[in-house]
């Protein structure tokens, strides 16, 4: 296994699509090890498969809540998609590994059916609310090639953008 670098924004890759997974073969079980790896390591609660530079459509994440055995609740999702949405929610201070020093309330979808399937190629159904419909709706979104701050106010996010071109211009 190896830890990732994580993509971080304004990388280009991260406003692509993300490719649909034919075949679920050695390269993708080694890239969910190293991808596992990596979203401990972080640490995160979900981690797309763009954010380490692959444009393949898959997402990993754990939202358990115990602490005395954590990366028990590790789940993979191969090509999901998003198949039912209900209600209206604010998401409170949400924030991204790819979007480093940036926390902000994000309008959210109060509970999602997802369908897509797992590691090993099975399908599966997952209806969401709480914290995990919003890691699945934040995720999801990557593959789509969006981040969050584009469902943010354009205010925040440009105060943002200007941020981090500053803090790149100071590097050169
Ligand atoms: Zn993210």
């Amino acid at each position: 296994m190896a830890l990732l670098d994580i993509v971080t924004y304004p990388a280009p890759i991260l406003d692509k699509p993300s490719e649909i997974i034919e075949n679920i073969d050695d390269s993708i079980i080694c890239l969910i090890q190293d991808m596992t790896e990596t979203l401990y390591d972080a640490p995160g609660i979900g981690l797309a498969a763009v954010q380490v530079g692959h444009n393949k459509a898959m997402l990993l994440y754990d939202v358990a809540e115990d602490e005395d055995s954590p990366g028990t609740g590790l789940k993979v999702l191969i090509n999901p998609r998003i198949v039912h949405t209900e209600g209206k929610v604010c998401s409170e201070n949400e924030g991204c590994l790819s979007v480093p020093g940036l926390r902000a309330d994000v309008p959210r979808h109060a509970c999602v059916s997802v369908e897509g399937v797992d590691h090993e190629g099975k399908p599966v159904k997952i209806d969401a609310e709480g914290l995990l419909s919003i890691v699945l709706q934040h995720e999801i979104d990557h593959l789509e090639g969006r981040l969050f701050i584009e469902r943010i106010s354009s205010l925040k996010r440009n105060m943002y953008k200007r941020r981090v071109q500053k803090a790149l211009k100071e590097e050169g």
